[in-house]
């Protein structure tokens, strides 16, 4: 029995295009020929299909090629427009929402940062991610290039295929249609996910220089979640929720977690178990105090005065964090021995930490994890830092359009007009 494939020629051109854009995206500059010969497309293709990028403005020509050698046909750069359009981006935080704008590069060309209401709860919160939504729509649209995207980075669990939010614990949000946060701007493609998600295809995409055929992300902050990476392909599970490895049962009789069950990594190791680890101590106490931090306040910028702490050697704060790290280290050794990548990457603000935390972490990886997986495996901080979750939005926006580019270069990249 043979089994018959059919590709038509839509299907073939949209597979050339993401091919073409994601080549160019990573290996820019490029001349025609690197590409035809690179990516095994015979030139005309490569030909046709660039003329019509380039008369979108979604591909520019860098300049003769250094070293070119043939002056009759000089060999041509290519390169991703940076100015092809702009992209959103918007993450939530525990008492925080920022928005972005970008280019395609993506540098960040504007920022707005605004408190989410202490009262009023999801309702009150959700009408201020609205009001900036609609503020930077405005701007984004007012700049006369082509929008295209709003990427939204939420600390929580999120339905892909409906867009619904189905819980965020930090916030104490659920069961929310995000589709409504963009009333009056329908026409803009829309992307919402899981900030560990967003994050980690951020760093895979814009971020890490290595090549990984598997990676684990992980978003240390106020809770703690993952993502899986094949390539740089997220596995969303059949709803979008793999990854939720916070949830993992480490201690059966342990802490209550926000997700109902016992003793989860999370509770041993997110922000708030930190400050526990410091209370015994009077010092420590004082000190935690002077940070601003309580259990009714705890935010980023909490976790930014620890890591200050943290870095004017305070004995109490390292001790706390020295207890997590071992905490850390015993669940990515586990996640090791199921997942065996060879990279993982700890991001989230708590990630600020990392060359405290690194000794102990690899130290638990060494001991516990299987040695042809802990010797094949790399442990490495983000590159994004505190703006992970903005970039891994743009990320979102920009690799759902590069992998699956025919439609929505139609719908969002116009001709330019020869004349
Ligand atoms: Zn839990």
């Amino acid at each position: 029995m043979s089994i018959h494939l059919h590709i038509n020629h839509n299907d073939m051109r949209n597979r050339n295009l993401a091919l073409i854009l994601n080549h160019l995206h990573q290996n820019s500059p490029i001349s025609r020929a690197e590409l035809s010969s690179q990516l095994g497309i015979n030139k005309a293709s490569i030909s046709t299909i660039i003329r019509e990028l380039i008369d979108r403005g979604i591909v520019i020509e860098n300049g003769v090629k250094s070293g070119s050698q043939d002056v009759g046909h000089p060999s041509i750069d290519l390169q991703i427009n940076p100015d092809a359009g702009r992209i959103i981006g918007i993450s939530i935080q525990s008492t925080q929402v920022t928005a972005v704008i970008t280019d395609v590069s993506p540098n960040i060309l504007w920022r707005k940062t605004i408190d989410l209401p202490k009262i009023g709860g999801m309702e009150m919160g959700l009408l201020t991610v609205k009001s900036l939504i609609q503020e930077v729509c405005n701007l984004a649209r007012s700049q006369d290039l082509p929008i295209l995207g709003l990427g939204l980075s939420i600390p929580g669990m999120v339905d892909i295929e409906t867009n619904r939010l189905l819980a965020a614990y930090e916030l104490g949000w659920q069961n929310f249609d995000l589709n409504s946060l963009m009333e009056g701007n329908e026409d803009i493609n829309f992307y919402v996910g899981n900030e560990a998600h967003m994050s980690g295809l951020g760093e895979r995409y814009f971020g890490s220089l290595e090549k990984s055929a598997c990676t684990l992300y992980i978003n240390w902050g106020m809770d703690i979640s993952g993502a899986i990476l094949i390539n740089e392909n997220v596995v969303p599970g059949i709803m979008g929720l793999a990854g939720e490895v916070g949830h993992i049962s480490l201690d059966p009789t342990g802490e209550l977690c926000q997700c109902g069950n016992r003793g989860c990594w999370n509770t041993l190791v997110n922000f708030k178990s930190l400050l526990k680890y410091m209370q015994p101590n009077k010092e420590a106490e004082k000190i935690t105090r002077q940070a601003g931090c309580n259990e009714a306040s705890l935010d980023n910028m909490c976790i930014n005065s620890f890591v200050e702490l943290v870095r004017l050697g305070d004995k109490p704060t390292l001790a706390a964090l020295e207890k997590s790290a071992h905490w850390l280290g015993i669940g990515l050794a586990s996640l090791i021995n199921l997942f065996n990548p060879d990279l993982i990457i700890l991001g989230g603000p708590l990630s600020q930490t990392f060359d405290f935390v690194y000794p102990t972490v690899q130290a638990e990886i060494n001991q516990r994890a299987l040695t042809w997986q802990s010797g094949s495996c790399v442990v490495q901080p983000s590159r994004h830092g505190q703006d992970g979750c903005l970039i891994g939005a743009v990320a979102t926006v920009i690799w759902n359009i590069f992998n699956n580019p025919e439609e929505p270069i139609r719908k969002t990249f116009r001709r330019k007009i020869k004349k």
